[in-house]
């Protein structure tokens, strides 16, 4: 499971770092790619990584304004013209309006997609659970930003123990039908009448990851409970120290409140993406030291730069 940032810039595109989005590759999981948020020219960067744009299978939208969501009929169009692939289905997550603008961008450009899009759109009364498979749930909540927007808690179920088939061959269990019988915890009597319990070698399940993605807002007690015990925080850093002022009035947070965040909510480590392209390099250096001053385990990411989780 990887993070890869697409877009890490606030707002308007600069020559190092691209507006919104970012990719959470569950290639060895689910072998799908989840795009969060999609602004202009998200496409032209995910060429300069080894995303296969089939594979993006969801799409999650935080907020609509512009750039965190121009890049959607660029990306879709494209992702039709797969020559010898398989057209597969997508869904969008996104607040109410992302299924008008998305048909509206391609009814009007004239484009027609091989794939079906299914929306799952809503609003401040239908937050909460959004998504559920067998190996993922999905959560959002509303934020404080100037319009409508929402952060994303991606929880991965527990993963199922693995069987010690050295330490079964070592207690003289052959190989074959019984390895499955004990993988489903069940215990069995060898030939011999050795007794083998089935949980003497089964590891304990693994917890499962959780990974916080926010979109544009203040310092809120959702981005909190977003983020309680997250394994990674995602969490925008328009502002620096001191401009805690200027942020709240345009609806964003600074380096410190998204420290602060992370330490509330027990976070094992944040990301700081959003920056503005008034930072230049040593202001970004500035950035992190005064955010560890708070929350150690921080870093500021780069667009195309990849985290693994
Ligand atoms: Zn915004």
């Amino acid at each position: 499971m990887d993070i890869q940032f697409l877009g890490t810039g606030a707002g308007q595109p600069s020559k190092a770092r691209n507006v919104s989005s970012l990719a959470l590759k569950l290639l060895d999981e689910i072998n799908e790619v989840w795009l969060f948020d999609c602004g202009e020219g998200t496409q032209n960067r995910i060429l300069e990584t080894t995303i296969r744009p089939r594979k993006v299978s969801k799409i999650f939208i935080t907020h609509l304004h512009g750039d965190h969501i121009f890049g959607l009929p660029g990306f879709l169009s494209s992702r039709a013209f797969q020559a010898n692939e398989e057209q597969t289905d997508l869904d969008i997550y996104g607040p109410q309006g992302i299924k008008s603008f998305v048909l509206t961008s391609l009814r009007v450009s004239g484009s027609r997609l091989p794939y079906r899009i299914h929306f799952h759109e809503f609003d401040q009364d239908s937050l909460g659970k959004i998504l559920e498979t067998d190996k993922f749930t999905v959560y959002a909540e509303e934020l404080d930003h100037t319009i409508f927007c929402v952060g994303y808690r991606v929880m991965q179920k527990d993963l199922e123990g693995t069987l010690d088939a050295e330490k079964l061959k070592a207690a003289g269990v052959p190989f074959g039908p019984l390895f499955g019988k004990i993988k489903n915890s069940q215990d069995i009597v060898l030939e011999d009448g050795t007794e083998i319990k089935a949980a003497d070698y089964i590891s304990a399940p693994r917890p499962g990851k959780i990974i916080t993605i926010l979109g544009d807002t203040r310092k809120s007690n959702a981005s909190v409970r977003l983020a309680v015990n997250a394994d990674v925080l995602v969490h925008e850093s328009t502002y620096g120290k001191g401009d805690e002022k200027i942020a709240r009035n345009h609806g964003h947070s600074t380096n410190m409140q998204a420290a602060q965040v992370a330490a509330e909510a027990g976070a094992k480590r944040l990301l700081l993406n959003h920056i503005s392209a008034r930072f230049l390099s040593k202001d970004i250096s500035q950035l992190k030291k005064d955010a560890a001053s708070i929350f150690e385990n921080v870093h500021v990411v780069k667009d195309l730069e990849e985290v693994e989780l």
